[in-house]
């Protein structure tokens, strides 16, 4: 019977599991055999009825079969995975105070308990766990408005009002650093006494903090940085609205700093936003990133808030933040696979590919998601991709993008000189002093612009 489910023989195991369950000792086993064969053939009703049969013993699988069934059926209202619902029914509440979601004045739905802040939206509440000696009432109201924007507008567009424009530009700039390559990069370009916001989930996920806290610790001792380290669980808002576990929006990895901004006197956050992501459009195609809305429109609110929205690497490719990283001697705390054991990659993986593999870190080109990555269209992550298989001679292997690695590539980790122009001046010239010493400016006529792989 083991074998047979080893080898994922359903109906084999099945039928020897049928032949000993009445037998007292073997009863449980067999029964876990027989509705885990049934699960496995995504029989989720006969899960669901043997659970009820042999008394709600399998629980948990029963709920993930009637889930899997609701998803089956096109058009079904959308029901909370259970391990979801299971996380939004743990989550804390405030003890004393109670509020009502207020759409007209967003900045009304901020409450302090001790050192925590809280922020009721239309499903329920969220928190950040803040400095001892933070103060909600001495806060802006702005950046608690700004802080709504960010978090709720997708599912609550009413979260768009007008700000008042009263908070003075602070004096100290800030980072949301996730203890990525590239936003440590930016940590490293940015001026000295940048403070270094970490946003910590506080919720049980597969997320492993362990790199991310010998990073901050290298950050404080080795390069003296100022690191705040708070703590939320603002990432399950998506998952009212069926999302993943995720940041809301954009700047939603920044919201701990806007709402510190007044208690620690910040007067810009950074975003380690690449090359990638700014002047081209899912790192294949070329836009005048500072003419776009979206760059108006949140400089813009940024600015009415009191700080300067600024993108210290937005001039840099992910290859570009990986060389910087490389040169401060910083990789050991850097890696960017998910799968991995918190320091060594898994070597299969897209990520292991990209990051890793220019890095001299071991990676398999054959491995089954690297494979499938290569082939799909539009290649997912374009020029970074077709830079990492030139970088490490890998043509060879890919004959069908033999026409985009004819040309050289290697101006990819150079920083393309026009991004300089879209910093603010009081940070400008330190952030381009540092990013000139790490790495060379690409030369012209600038061959990021005319990157357009793949058709739109
Ligand atoms: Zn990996």
């Amino acid at each position: 019977m083991r074998r047979a489910y080893n080898k994922g023989h359903w109906e084999r195991a099945r039928s020897h599991a049928f032949k000993i369950i009445h037998r007292p000792k073997e009863q449980e086993l067999a029964r876990s055999v027989m509705i885990r064969s049934f699960w496995n053939e995504e029989n989720f009703h006969e899960v669901i009825r043997l659970n009820s049969l042999w008394g709600n013993a399998f629980q948990k699988l029963s709920e993930l079969a009637v889930y899997s069934l609701n998803e089956q059926i096109p058009g079904n209202e959308k029901v909370h995975h259970p391990k979801i619902l299971e996380l939004h029914e743990s989550q804390p509440m405030p003890k004393g105070l109670d509020l009502k979601w207020n759409s007209h004045d967003t900045s009304m739905n901020f409450l302090q308990e001790g050192n925590r802040l809280w922020m009721v939206h239309p499903h329920g509440w969220t928190y950040w766990d803040m400095p001892n000696d933070f103060l909600l009432a001495t806060t802006h109201h702005d950046l608690l408005r700004l802080t709504a924007e960010i978090l709720l507008y997708p599912w609550q567009k009413s979260t768009r009002t007008s700000l008042e424009g009263t908070r003075k530009l602070g004096t100290l700039p800030s980072l949301a650093f996730s203890a990525g390559t590239d936003s440590t990069a930016a940590a490293l370009v940015m001026p000295e006494h940048t403070i270094l916001g970490y946003h910590r989930r506080n919720f049980e996920s597969i997320l492993d903090h362990r790199n991310a806290d010998r990073l901050l610790a290298f950050m404080t001792n080795e390069k003296a940085k100022t690191v705040v380290d708070i703590s939320s669980n603002h990432e399950l808002i998506r998952t009212y609205h069926f999302k993943q576990i995720g940041f809301s929006s954009d700047f939603a990895c920044a919201t701990h700093l806007i709402l510190l901004a007044d208690h620690f006197d910040i007067g810009a956050i950074a975003f380690g936003m690449p090359l990638d992501n700014t002047w081209l459009v899912k790192g294949r195609k070329f836009r005048q990133f500072q003419e776009t809305p979206y760059f108006q429109y949140w400089k813009e609110r940024f600015l009415k808030a009191g700080l300067d929205l600024l993108l210290p690497i937005a001039g840099i490719s992910e290859a570009g933040a990986m060389e910087i990283c490389q040169k401060e001697k910083v990789l050991p705390y850097l890696n960017s696979c998910l799968r991995g054991d918190g320091t060594n990659g898994c070597g299969d993986c897209w990520k292991c590919f990209l990051k890793n593999g220019p890095l001299g870190r071991p990676f398999d080109i054959n491995g089954k998601e690297i494979q499938i990555f290569l082939k799909r269209r539009p290649l997912p992550t374009a020029t970074h991709a077709l830079w990492a298989l030139q970088h490490l001679q890998l043509e060879s292997k890919v004959p069908e993008l033999s026409e985009y690695l004819e040309q050289d590539l290697s101006w990819w980790t150079c920083y393309y000189p026009p991004a300089k122009n879209i910093l603010q001046e009081r940070w400008q010239e330190e952030t381009w002093n540092n990013i000139s010493n790490y790495l060379s400016p690409m030369k012209q006529p600038y061959p990021v612009e005319s990157v357009h792989y793949f058709g739109d």
